[in-house]
């Protein structure tokens, strides 16, 4: 053994000294004893082995490691921030923040007890969801909506309870990937259907569909295109076309609308998203949808429809498997009463943000940089996207508070924005870091300069 290795093996401290050193003592206030020895343990164990492999210098890490699992460990580390990224809907950041009035259900909905399976009329038991399929139906029309964990269960349960074994069939241009391993062909698959493909990926008609009806088809899945756009010579049959078809053959019409969109809009200058009640007078039998997208809710998926094909879905077994809990349901409920009310645009940090003015934003941007009176920031013109796989290649005109570093990285910016306290996921604008006025929330505008702020400050 080389006698560095010897000295350094011989340095190691003891757990006893580890346990006695500030950086890691501080911490025993805050957790329990035999957790913050077991991580002292564990490090110095690591630390052993990589010095027999030649590693000396990890040595001096070992304090500020086990002082950081700790932290870690006693919740210090900072976990929400201010979006700055100008995506609306952003997968990483967790999607759709929920209204206040949403949140708040939650949280009592999940602190209490509550009337969840019993009727407080009569004290029989009751259904579960059931206030939640009362306002669908108010909003879209559908006889009937069960609630699962997300858009990704409601397609795989409708799918295997109402297709098993059976033939689906998908136009080309539809039998896609959305997104983190969902993959229609494959979920179809697993669902224990056969997947039928018809048309081409950009031309498919009414009649390509009717030709591939047999006694074993049980269903046309439509499958709505959230991440990507496919111009030019294009033609899909959309569910009014496809409706009276499926149903002189006896055959379930399935959409998956994805976003779950309860508002028009084109009136944001966006391409028109499909709403749920869209879907359903147009004759769908069954429509699934996320909670968490343009519905701007809990994470929940949705499955709508009519009563007899919904009650069908809710026997599977899987059913019980995917269920919401409760305060998903009650957090849906809070949402759905924003758009009954016709305040959503208000209340809903979604629509909030994508109903925002040029002019508004353009005003907040300038507010902030006279707050901040420091030398460096611009006022810039930038584009905001929905995202989360909804309205594909559209974007929203914006303004963003923006800066070039000086004495630093672009990157090295903007992580030391996303670690800050307050935290800001900035974007980056060609050679500046750029923080979106659109998609910070209505009351996030001192975290935003505070943050802005911090940087500046801790400049050289
Ligand atoms: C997003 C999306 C899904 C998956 O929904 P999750 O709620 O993320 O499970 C499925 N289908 C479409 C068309 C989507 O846009």
């Amino acid at each position: 053994m080389d006698d560095s290795v010897k000295v350094a093996l011989r340095s190691i401290p003891s757990i006893h000294d580890l346990l006695a050193d500030p950086a890691v003592e501080q911490w025993t206030s805050l957790l329990r004893p035999d957790v913050v020895t077991t991580v002292a343990r564990r490090h110095q164990e690591r630390v052993r082995d990589r010095v027999l492999n030649g590693d000396t210098e990890s040595l001096d890490v070992l304090l500020s490691e086990i002082s950081d699992e700790l932290r870690y460990l006693a919740g210090g580390r900072e976990v929400v921030g201010v979006n700055g990224t100008g995506v609306i809907i952003h997968t990483n950041l967790g999607r759709a923040p929920v209204s206040r009035a949403t949140a708040e259900a939650m949280a009592t909905h999940s602190a209490r007890y509550q009337a969840l399976e019993i009727d407080p009329i009569s004290g029989q038991r009751g259904g579960r969801g059931q206030e939640v399929a009362d306002l669908m139906r108010a909003l879209t029309g559908a006889e009937a909506t069960l609630v699962v964990n997300n858009n990704a269960a409601a397609v795989m349960l409708t799918l295997s309870a109402l297709c098993l074994g059976r033939e689906v069939v998908v136009s080309r241009g539809e039998a896609v990937e959305i997104g983190g391993g969902f993959r229609i062909p494959d979920v179809l698959q697993q669902s224990g259907a056969t997947l039928v493909e018809v048309g081409t990926t950009n031309r498919t008609y009414v009649r390509d569909y009717e030709a591939a009806t047999g006694d074993a088809t049980a269903a046309y899945l439509k499958v709505h295109a959230s991440n990507f756009a496919i111009l030019g010579f294009t033609a899909a049959p959309g569910v009014a076309d496809l409706a009276p078809v499926a149903h002189n053959h006896g055959v379930r019409l399935i959409e998956d609308v994805g976003s779950g969109c309860l508002l028009d809009t084109s009136k944001y200058g966006l391409s028109e998203e499909p709403t749920l009640g869209d879907s359903i007078a147009a004759g769908a039998d069954v429509v699934c949808a996320s909670g968490d997208k343009l519905l701007g809710g809990p994470q929940a998926g949705l499955i709508l429809g009519r009563q007899e094909v919904v009650q069908e879905i809710a026997r599977h077994p899987m059913a019980r498997a995917l269920r919401a809990d409760k305060a998903t349901l009650a957090g849906l409920a809070a949402t759905l009463r924003h758009y009954l009310r016709g305040t959503a645009e208000e209340e809903i940090p979604v629509w909030w943000s994508m109903s925002r003015s040029t002019e508004w934003l353009r005003n907040r941007v300038l507010s902030w940089k006279s707050q901040l009176g420091v030398d460096g920031l611009e006022v810039i013109e930038t584009e905001s996207v929905v995202g989360g796989g909804s309205l594909p290649g559209r974007t929203l005109p914006s303004y963003a508070l923006a800066f070039r570093p000086s004495g630093g990285s672009m990157d090295g910016i903007a992580r030391r924005l996303r670690t800050g306290s307050p935290a800001v996921f900035p974007r980056i604008v060609d050679d500046r870091v750029a923080i979106d006025a659109r998609t910070v929330l209505e009351d996030e505008d001192k975290l935003v300069v505070s943050a802005v702020r911090n940087l500046f400050e801790a400049r050289p």
